[in-house]
């Protein structure tokens, strides 16, 4: 016989995502289970030290970090340009933070609102019934377990143990993510770095690395790259000591991948929901996920409250959550995912031009993609732009192709956001609303 566990919901991933959903619906009055491969002490503890912007405790209903799980608290960074002459500064707070203590904290909201999470269980696969995602199926200490729910998540994280895995009818896009999709984060903690290094947040962005504080007088350096392990650590090496030598000692290095790409265009099927790493809701400037997820996660959470209550768990019935995303923070982010690799693909001369014309790279910008998830263009910004960009081609330090190449991801990006916002309000309207998704990200 198989042991069969019940709950109201299955949530796959005791990560940030997994409970956070998990949280909140325990306080709408439904009892949730969530599976993890892992023991719950090794949760987070790969990562170990991370970073949560300071605005989104109070946005999300949590307590900001304290004791153990507080490192430091920063309120603002700098962005270097590659010539490290100019240092924008970015006024937004973030919080440096203990991973595995975070995740402690989690599991106590879990289950102090009386979920139940059960630990060193490894899912396998959906269990499909009648065309309905009804359970798991897992193996706990080598022994078969189904574990049972009216809403079963997918919050496992970049691979979707779920999501890859669901028959083609619950209409969930099932591609597994790639290497060119995937940011490769090194981290290498260094100590004793010593005189004239930078001190607090410093973001690199032409290097898509970061030298930020760890615990103590630790430092972490850290960089994402596509591609995988091998290249991302040799841009990490070649970074570094163009910049810093070898400073100190190494402490340990650490990796792990993290989403980049655009969300499914449905995160919903028949009683299936997928959300965090797992949806690719990562920011397309940082790479960082955990508020992000949140936002997905807390939606999810109400809408799921709701389909519950009224017994209809169906597609239909959970499809607000897709509107509620897609329309806004999951716009935003599809606008940015068109626009940012161009950025990315300038040279390093450009870049340096833009930073020094205080173009697009401009403390303002940060500040405004680190909260608004979007730059905000207003007609005298466009203008200045223009002109400057002008006298950068003009004086052979910006390229005409790059001008054009901008302009064009622009309005494309400007067209996929509002493709977003026109997210279906009913499942009805999806297929002609993916087709026309499906065109504009060919085009990308
Ligand atoms: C090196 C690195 C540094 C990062 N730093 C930051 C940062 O500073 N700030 C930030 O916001 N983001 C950061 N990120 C991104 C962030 O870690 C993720 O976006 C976030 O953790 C996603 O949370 P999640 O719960 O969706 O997925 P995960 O954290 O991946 O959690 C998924 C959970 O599911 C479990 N699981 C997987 N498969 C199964 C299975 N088959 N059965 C049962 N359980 C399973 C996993 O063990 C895991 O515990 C970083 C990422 C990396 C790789």
């Amino acid at each position: 016989m198989v042991e069969v566990v019940r709950a109201d919901a299955v949530v796959v991933g005791a990560g940030t995502s997994g409970c956070y959903f998990a949280w909140r619906l325990n306080q709408a009055g439904f009892r949730t289970v969530v599976l993890e491969t892992l023991a719950l002490a090794e949760v987070g503890q790969s990562i170990d030290v991370f970073h949560m912007d300071e605005v989104r405790f109070d946005q999300f209903g949590l307590d900001h970090p304290d004791g153990d799980e507080l490192l430091g608290h920063y309120s603002s960074g700098l962005a270097w340009s590659p010539d490290l002459e100019v240092q924008n500064k970015v006024d937004y707070a973030f919080y440096v933070m203990h991973k595995p203590s975070f995740h402690r904290r989690m599991h106590r909201l879990v289950r102090d609102t009386g979920g139940e999470i059960l630990e060193r269980v490894e899912v396998l696969g959906p269990i499909v019934e009648d065309g309905y995602v009804v359970g798991v199926q897992a193996r706990r200490d080598g022994q078969p377990l189904e574990v049972r729910g009216s809403v079963v998540v997918d919050a496992a994280g970049i691979d979707g143990v779920l999501r890859t895995r669901l028959p083609e009818e619950l209409g969930v896009e099932t591609d597994a993510i790639t290497v060119q999709d995937t940011l490769y984060v090194c981290l290498e903690f260094r100590d004793e770095v010593g005189e004239g290094m930078p001190t607090g947040l410093n973001f690199y962005p032409y290097h898509k690395a970061f030298w930020n504080p760890s615990r103590g007088s630790s430092v972490i350096l850290g960089i994402g790259q596509p591609g995988g392990y091998e290249v991302a650590w040799q841009r990490h090496a070649e970074w570094r000591e163009e910049y810093f030598c070898d400073p100190g000692r190494v402490l340990k290095r650490t990796q792990g991948r993290t989403p980049y790409r655009r969300s499914p265009y449905s995160l919903v099927g028949n009683g299936f929901m997928v959300m965090g790493d797992a949806a690719f809701q990562t920011k397309p400037f940082s790479g960082e996920g955990v508020t992000s997820s949140f936002t997905a996660c807390q939606i999810a959470a109400e809408v799921a409250a709701g389909a519950l209550k009224a017994g209809d768990v169906s597609r239909e019935a959970l499809w607000p959550y897709n509107v509620r995303y897609f329309r806004d923070q999951g716009a935003r982010f599809a606008s940015m995912f068109v626009q940012l690799p161009a950025a990315a693909e300038l040279s390093r001369r450009e870049v340096d031009f833009l930073f020094h014309s205080d173009l697009i790279f401009s403390s303002e910008d940060f500040e405004q993609m680190n909260l608004h998830y979007a730059t905000e263009m207003s007609p005298g910004k466009m203008l200045s732009m223009g002109v400057k960009l002008l006298g950068g081609v003009l004086g052979g330090r910006f390229s005409w192709a790059s001008v054009k190449r901008l302009l064009e991801v622009s309005g494309r990006a400007a067209k996929m956001r509002a493709l977003y916002e026109r997210f279906p309000e009913d499942p009805a309207g999806f297929d002609a609303w993916a087709a026309e998704a499906r065109l504009l990200w060919g085009e990308v």
